[in-house]
């Protein structure tokens, strides 16, 4: 009798278990794997509330706000792009992929690695031949090189050595902008650029990231598997292009277009922590009047000084921590 009532207390705590395995704390959708937002959250140490159509991570400071089957998450109030959708069953669920490319360089404490930050080269779009976009009154290539001068300016006083892909009005194809990086042992590389689109009314800011192996750019539906040398420094170069991101907008008080995610040549062939800024619409009148102001660029430089100079304490902060 006592056998049979422990062999019946057995299978009920056996379809307890397996009932509670209906909210796992990971599933697998189309090959990829997605983890629960409670163990999510417990990654980064911070609470998670399911609110249906969202789902929101705080711990007092740091908060990010998901989203079932959207493609961005807001993250300490920046739009962030994500590789895949969350999807929900019961729990919300993120993929794999977006937490160690683009949540852990944000949220978590040691998934970005020291570098030493000596040498920043700045990479002003287009030049010579080449113009850029345009709109009534400027053009990209002169506004990308005042405004690399500018960041190079301030960037020299904080003590950093800075290099430019050029110094002035000469056409630079991409891969020998990469490749003057690359030679220089640059630490970070920056690409500055202007934004135009045929609809006038869009303004705003955009920081791109080298797209995660394995992930599809924001352009596309369709994962990209290979490797290249833009991959390696990931959470280096989200980290950084959050600072950046962070500053340019409080600086200028822009449209948070968000942290994008395209295989620019540059961000693949660049071998350090890179990103490449589209800092406003030259498509838009307002904004095209403002970036060709020397008061706004001045705001705009100071964000770009501003963030890497954020990104770098940061480092330094985390290395002694350990
Ligand atoms: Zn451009």
């Amino acid at each position: 009798m006592r056998a049979a009532a422990a062999k019946l207390l057995f299978s009920l705590a056996l379809l307890f278990l397996v009932a509670g395995n209906l909210s796992a704390s990971f599933i697998v959708s189309a090959g990829r794997r997605y983890i629960s937002d409670d163990e999510f959250a417990a990654r980064y140490r911070m609470t998670s509330r399911n609110l249906g159509s969202r789902v929101e991570l705080s711990d007092g400071v740091r908060k990010a706000t998901l989203y079932p089957d959207k493609r961005y998450a807001i993250v300490n109030n920046i739009r962030c792009s994500l590789s895949f959708a969350p999807i929900r069953r019961g729990k919300l669920y993120i993929s794999q992929l977006d937490m160690l490319s683009l949540f852990d360089a944000l949220l978590g404490r040691r998934s970005v690695p020291w570098h030493k930050v000596g040498v920043i080269v700045l990479d002003p779009g287009h030049g010579g031949k080449d113009q850029g976009g345009a709109g009534l009154l400027y053009k990209e290539k002169d506004l990308t090189l005042q405004l690399a001068k500018k960041v190079s300016l301030l960037l020299q006083r904080a003590g950093y050595k800075v290099l430019l892909t050029r110094q002035g009005d000469s056409f630079l194809d991409l891969s020998a902008r990469a490749a003057f990086a690359n030679r220089n042992k640059a630490d970070l590389f920056i690409s500055i650029h202007s934004n135009a689109t045929s609809n006038r009314t869009v303004s705003g800011i955009e920081t791109f990231v080298m797209t995660p192996s394995g992930a599809p750019s924001d352009s596309s539906t369709q994962a990209v598997n290979t490797r290249y040398p833009g991959n390696a420094a990931n959470n280096n170069s989200v980290a950084l292009s959050g600072h950046i991101h962070r500053q340019l907008l409080a600086k200028t008080k822009a449209v948070d277009r968000g942290l994008k995610r395209a295989r620019f040549q540059v961000l693949r062939e660049v071998n350090c922590p890179a990103v490449l800024l589209e800092i406003g619409f030259l498509s838009n009148r307002e904004e095209e009047r403002k970036l060709g102001s020397d008061a706004y660029q001045n705001e705009i430089a100071r964000g770009i000084a501003a963030g890497i100079m954020a990104y770098h304490r940061d480092l330094i902060n985390a290395s002694q921590k350990r």
